[in-house]
């Protein structure tokens, strides 16, 4: 929950935010910087009717890509992104950790400079580019305490996992074992 701690809301909220809701440096409230049941003016009612409107087949389309992440078409749930809206802090954190964790899994064992360089460059591009901006100031303090490892897909994956752990304790989450990733990221569960 973005609201729950003041390392995830370091905007205050004016008075006449909604509880939760969490401002962008521009001071306006921030949908990419919230939970999207925190972000005002959704109503059951708006969430049933767009949902219904959609075929079984592009919602349930949707929802595989989305993981899972969207409501429902039979039953639209009030808290559950939809899948036409723009994403939330949770659904953007799932596709980047996804794309993060992934690129590492693919990343060369011995990387060239070039590759090394390259991967310096998508990681420190981070806390300058990510639209949820108290996670991004958050991400770029965190690294400035760990330096990323590019020496190697190994290196990487566990400096990720890491990274992302520190995240999960901030929001209260479990810790990821580290010793899992190439099972979650790459080969899948051996049975
Ligand atoms: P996620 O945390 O998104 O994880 C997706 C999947 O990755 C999990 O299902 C699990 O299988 C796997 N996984 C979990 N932990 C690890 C790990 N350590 N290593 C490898 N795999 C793992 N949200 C906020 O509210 N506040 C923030 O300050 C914030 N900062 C963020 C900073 C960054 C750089 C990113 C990319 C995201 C941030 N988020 C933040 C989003 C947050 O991390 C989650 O993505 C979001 O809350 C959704 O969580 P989730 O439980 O669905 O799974």
């Amino acid at each position: 929950d973005s609201s729950s701690s003041s390392s995830e809301t370091p905007s205050k909220p004016k008075s006449s935010l909604p509880p939760g809701m969490v401002m962008g440096p521009d001071g306006k409230p921030c949908k990419v910087c919230t939970a999207f049941r925190n972000w005002p003016g959704k109503t059951t009612k708006s969430n049933a009717k767009s949902s219904t409107q959609k075929s079984t087949a592009v919602g349930a389309m949707a929802a595989i890509a989305s993981g899972g992440a969207v409501a429902s078409v039979s039953s639209p749930d009030p808290n559950v992104l939809p899948a036409h809206c723009p994403p939330d802090v949770e659904q953007l954190g799932r596709a980047t950790w996804t794309f993060l964790h992934t690129t590492a899994a693919y990343y060369p064992e011995r990387p060239t400079p070039t590759q090394r360089a390259n991967m310096l460059s998508l990681i420190r591009a981070l806390p300058l580019l990510y639209p949820c901006s108290h996670c991004a100031d958050d991400f770029g303090e965190d690294m400035k305490n760990n330096a990323p490892d590019v020496s190697g897909r190994a290196g990487l994956s566990r400096w990720l996992c890491e990274r992302h752990n520190e995240v999960n304790v901030k929001l209260g989450k479990e810790k990821f074992d580290c010793g899992k990733t190439d099972e979650r990221w790459k080969d899948g569960p051996t049975d």
